[in-house]
């Protein structure tokens, strides 16, 4: 067991930092055994860069929304509200991807 700094996004999010010591149990120099235990926990103040891209996606998404919202009722836009509902689409699916992706480094225990 090898230590090392620990950083914790409020929105769940983690990653190991630095290495801050070796166990007992591990005599090669530079090495770690692998198994690693939280030496400090350093809180994030913001939401994690998962979490900013999500958010930016859901934002551009809700934006189109109300254009095309605004285009249906002008009624002479079809070819370019088909486009955007294609794109908001294309956004959507990498937003539950990005989610997915968020969740499992959520729950994980080692990574
Ligand atoms: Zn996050």
């Amino acid at each position: 067991m090898c230590y090392f700094d620990h950083q914790l996004w409020p929105c769940g999010w983690w990653k190991w930092g630095s290495f801050r010591g070796q166990c007992p149990k591990e005599y090669r120099t530079g090495e770690t055994c692998g198994l690693k235990l939280i030496y400090n926990t350093y809180l994030e103040p913001q939401v994690c860069k998962h979490c900013e891209q999500i958010y930016k996606k859901q934002r551009r998404v809700a934006k189109m929304a109300e254009d095309v919202k605004r285009w249906r009722c002008e009624g002479n836009r079809r070819a370019t509200v088909e486009k955007t509902e294609r794109e908001m689409m294309e956004l959507n699916l990498q937003i539950n991807q990005l989610w997915t992706e968020h969740e499992i480094r959520r729950h994980a225990i080692n990574y």
